[in-house]
This record gives C-alpha cells, structure tokens and sequence, in this order.
C-alpha cells in the first residue's frame, strides 16, 4: 500500500552539544519517507534547489521510495539551521530559508492521486491542502505535522487545512500553542473540534501520546544513554506511525497503538547520530528487535 509525502526536502545546520554540522541533508519529508520506506511503498513530493546533487538524493535510492513527485527548480534548496540545549530537550530556530519552497506549485503525478495513506509533513499549510486536493478520493488516513512557525505566520490557512485530515501529529509545545490550552487532554478536545479526530503529541524524551475518542495510548521514548542530535526524531516518529499504518492497511486500536511504538523505535535511532546518519545504516532487522525491547520496556503484571 503507498504512501504519499509531501513536506521539505532540506539542508540543515546543526549545533548540539555533541558537535556542530554546517550543513547536513535534512527535511521533514527526507526523514520521514526513509523511515517510512522500511514499512511500505513512499511516494514523494517536494521541491529541490540547483544545489541539491545527485549524491544528496542518494539517500532515496535503493529503498522504495518513488522520486516523479521531486521537482527540481532553479535557485536554492530549502534552509534551516537550528541549536539544542545542553540537555537536548530544547530548540532555537536560527535561521529559516525557503528558497524554492517560496513559489512551490505541486502538481501530483497520476499514479499518486489515488493514494490511500497521506502524510502532509511540515511545511506552508497551503501546500499541505493543495495536494490533498489533488488526491482523487479521501484517504483512509490523512495526517498533517506542522511546527511553530507555520500556527504564527499562517493560523487561518493551517486551521483550513486541519478541516480534511484525520490525525494532527505534534509536539507538546506546538500543541499547547495551537489549542491554547496547557492541559493536553482538553487540547487534545479542542484540536478535535478543528477537524482531527486524532491527536497524537510528540514528546521527545517523555515519549508520545495518542489521544482518541476511544482514550489515551502512551509510549515511551526508547532510554539511550547518547542521544546525540535530535532533529528529524518528530519526522521519523510520523514515518514510522504511518508506514506501520499503511503496511496493516487498517486503523484499529491495536493497529494505532503498534504503529505508535514503530514511531517511537524509529524516532529514538534517528537521535543516535547526527542528522539522517543513522538511518542511512539502519536495518529492518534492528527495528524489529527494538520493537520487541518495547515490549519487554512496558510489560508488567497486576
Ligand atoms: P523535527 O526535528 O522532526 O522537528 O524536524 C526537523 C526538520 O524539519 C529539519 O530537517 C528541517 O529541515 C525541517 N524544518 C524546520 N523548519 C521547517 C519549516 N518551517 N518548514 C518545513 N520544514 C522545516
């Protein structure tokens, strides 16, 4: 079963106190489609910049992600560059480019407009909607991530948007942000009435956090002893979700509490190394063992 993406295919610049990388391969949709891709078929939308070599997109080749849907357009790839804390649980934005992402028009390949699992990663929330309009039928599943930028600069497009997707994948603060309100449960209530229906919040180190209209599911974050850089982990957590989620092809409870712990296995390597380095070597192997750690990690008797 495929599943489409689209979202910011980027190079980062990164800082933590492990080290400093000037510029690194990144983007929400990069993270997501080769986590994603170890599940299920991956089809990408995004735009590139005259930088982006053939050597970059290396990182795509030999898994089963679909490449018709990346446009390449004159000027720049998208950039970002951000800087952790000490303890890695906070985050500056220090710069934010567009670029080519600016005057981004997607126009979906026709093989994709059938496409039944949807994952609208972060980026302008009328990019998001534009290509879900071009899906010819509403997806079994539709999930949109979105960062603190974008609920700023364009609340009435993001709240547009929010109208046609199944389930919001955020972090806690971006959260907080959105529904106005501290408490996550009563967030989680407003977000519902914005058209999800659900939500499911990222919380780094403390895990994750589903909340439906069946309840509350929660996993935790997988205890490693070096995290070294945590960006992409939210990205990486989704592809996991999602690629879980199209590969069972339903979205049963205990299909969605699955899916929630391959987010967590695939969110907790990508922290291991810098950037996409550690998925770049990731085998399916390992993710089924940590899987199974998960379950020896949470079990336990009454
Ligand atoms: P995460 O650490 O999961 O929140 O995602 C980090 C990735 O998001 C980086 O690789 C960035 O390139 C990308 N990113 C950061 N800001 C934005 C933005 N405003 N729009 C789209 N992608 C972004």
């Amino acid at each position: 079963m495929s599943l489409l993406v689209v979202g910011s295919v980027a190079f980062d610049g990164l800082e933590s106190p492990y080290g400093k990388v000037e510029r690194a391969l990144g983007g929400a949709a990069t993270y997501f489609a080769v986590a994603a891709s170890f599940f299920t078929h991956v089809n990408l939308v995004a735009i590139v910049g005259e930088d982006f070599t053939a050597k970059d997109a290396a990182i795509f080749r030999g898994r089963h992600i679909d490449l018709m849907g990346l446009e390449r357009a004159a000027g720049k790839t998208f950039f970002w560059a951000g800087r952790y804390s000490e303890n890695l649980n906070e985050r500056v934005t220090l710069t934010t480019e567009l670029n080519v992402f600016a005057d981004f028009k997607p126009r979906l390949p026709e093989k994709y407009r059938d496409s039944k699992y949807v994952f609208l990663a972060n980026i302008a929330p009328d990019l998001q909607r534009d290509v879900l309009q071009q899906v010819k039928k509403r997806p079994k599943i539709a999930a949109l991530d979105t960062m603190n930028y974008w609920i700023e600069r364009t609340n009435d497009e993001l709240r547009e948007t929010l109208r046609h997707v199944d389930i919001l994948m955020i972090n806690d603060a971006e959260t907080r942000q959105l529904s106005s309100e501290h408490n996550l449960l009563r967030a989680a209530r407003n977000i519902f009435k914005m058209g999800p229906s659900t939500l499911v919040v990222k919380r780094g180190e403390y895990g994750a956090m589903l909340v439906d209209k069946r309840g509350v599911f929660c996993v935790p974050a997988f205890p490693l002893e070096e995290p070294h850089d945590p960006t992409g982990a939210g990205d990486s957590f989704a592809g996991g979700f999602m690629g879980y989620l199209a590969s069972a092809g339903d979205k049963t409870d205990a299909s969605l509490r699955r899916a929630m712990v391959y987010g967590s296995v695939l969110g907790s390597f990508t922290v291991e190394k810098f950037g996409l380095d550690r998925l770049r070597t990731l085998k399916r192997s390992e993710i089924h063992a940590r899987a199974r750690h998960f379950a020896k990690l949470t079990q336990f008797t009454l």
